[in-house]
């Protein structure tokens, strides 16, 4: 059967590929320590999962509205208002199976054909296909190390062309955990009120923050830049709930029309139950958030000082979200058992194989000289893994 061009344009998922390679590998039976993961490793919270088995009970089990139950969409936006100073109305929330199905929505109603999106790198997988899926061009825009990964204005403005449409921006970053500050999306807001580009802002780390770092939505800056931002959120990272699928834009009133239009004949609503555990998570208790977020602040310190004691590899401290995004480009060129490495793609086959340890290339995220290291496991399976790192980094030369 022929496939559609557009269908066979679409590289998979490398991050959930490696992850189902390390989790094919473990139901083996083979000892892995997996960094790949995107998930927290921390259970739904008692009282989310509550509310959840209530609604079954209580027979929510039917269709809701398209953008999500009133309830729901008034406590995303009640939560808009405390959180980032942004006034919206319920009209103006899409809830969606997923912060992902959110940015798919949303590249779909604002980017067609002859477009071009700016995709400060290292950028997180699925913006790359899902631009392309709606028909427009990426324009990778690499970031550097030295900045933080942070993109500059100056860097913004070089890339900036007559058909530059959208800029995507995200912080916390996934996979740096680079987290912007007021001024500096200020910086770039300026630049972007004054051309009229539209802005994607997804703030699905917001709640993952260190250092008592500030979280700010570039769509709080000011009135026009709010009236040219589509803010992306969900409760998979923020509430430990990845498997329940529910993520939210809120955006001005036309594009959350036509993102309703489009999900009204793909998916419909998203999850009845899961809406009503997500009422639960937003307005119910913070304690289990903050437990959360502690425990992912000692094990960031911890793997940092593991990462940068071993020789050959740097990683400056991420503000945000679970990972570390360390640079091995001191290891290009070198050899393993006479086998050249030629990048970080190469490092990460080889830790999976010889020392079974599963970390993303960071060719995946658009910059092959550094890896993801998840810190969302036990700090055993940290201490483990960075055994083995060391281990085999010292075996090549
Ligand atoms: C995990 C993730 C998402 C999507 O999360 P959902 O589970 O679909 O809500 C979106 N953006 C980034 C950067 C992510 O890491």
């Amino acid at each position: 059967m022929r496939l559609a061009e557009r269908a066979l344009g679409i590289s998979p998922s490398p991050t959930l590929s490696i992850d189902a390679k390390a989790k094919k590998m473990m139901a083996e039976g083979l000892d892995v320590i997996n960094f790949g993961v995107g998930e927290p490793d921390f259970d739904t919270p008692d009282n989310i999962k509550q509310a959840a088995i209530e609604a079954i009970n209580k027979g929510m089990t039917k269709y809701t509205p398209v953008p999500g139950t009133d309830k729901l969409r008034e406590a995303i936006v009640k939560k808009l208002k405390k959180d980032n100073g942004l006034d919206y109305q319920p009209s103006q929330i899409v809830v969606s199976a997923g912060a992902k199905h959110s940015l798919y929505n949303v590249f779909q109603v604002l980017c067609q054909s002859g477009d071009e999106v700016i995709l400060p790198a290292p950028y997180w997988v699925s913006y790359l296909e899902q631009v392309k899926l709606a028909g427009a061009s990426p324009v990778i825009v690499p970031t550097r190390a030295s900045e933080g990964f942070k993109l500059t204005p100056g860097e913004l403005e070089s890339a900036i062309t007559g058909k530059t449409r959208v800029v995507v921006i995200n912080s916390p970053s996934n996979p740096t955990g680079a987290v912007y500050s007021r001024s500096e999306l200020k910086a770039l807001g300026e630049i972007l009120e004054s051309k009229g580009i539209a802005i994607i802002s997804d703030e699905i780390y917001e709640e993952l923050i260190y250092d008592g770092l500030e979280h700010v939505s570039i769509a709080s800056l000011s009135p026009g830049l709010k009236e040219l931002t589509v803010v992306i959120n969900g409760l998979s990272k923020s509430h430990a709930m990845t498997g329940w699928r529910i993520g939210y834009a809120a955006a001005p009133v036309p594009v959350a029309k036509a993102m309703a239009d489009l999900q009204s004949h793909s998916t419909s609503n998203p999850n009845s139950i899961a809406q009503v555990a997500s009422v639960e998570a937003l307005e119910g208790t913070r304690e289990p958030l903050r437990n959360m977020v502690n425990e992912f602040n000692r094990r960031r310190d911890f793997m940092l000082e593991r990462v940068n004691a071993v020789p050959g590899l740097s990683c400056a401290k991420p503000g945000g979200a679970f990972y570390l995004f360390p640079d091995m480009s001191s290891y290009i060129g070198k050899l393993y058992n006479g086998k050249r490495i030629e990048g970080a793609s190469d490092l990460a086959a080889l830790l999976l194989e010889e020392a079974r340890v599963a970390l993303v290339p960071g060719v995946a995220f658009g910059d092959d000289h550094c890896f993801r290291l998840s810190y969302a496991t036990s700090m055993e399976k940290i201490t483990e893994g960075m055994n083995r790192i060391e281990r085999l980094l010292s075996e090549i030369s």
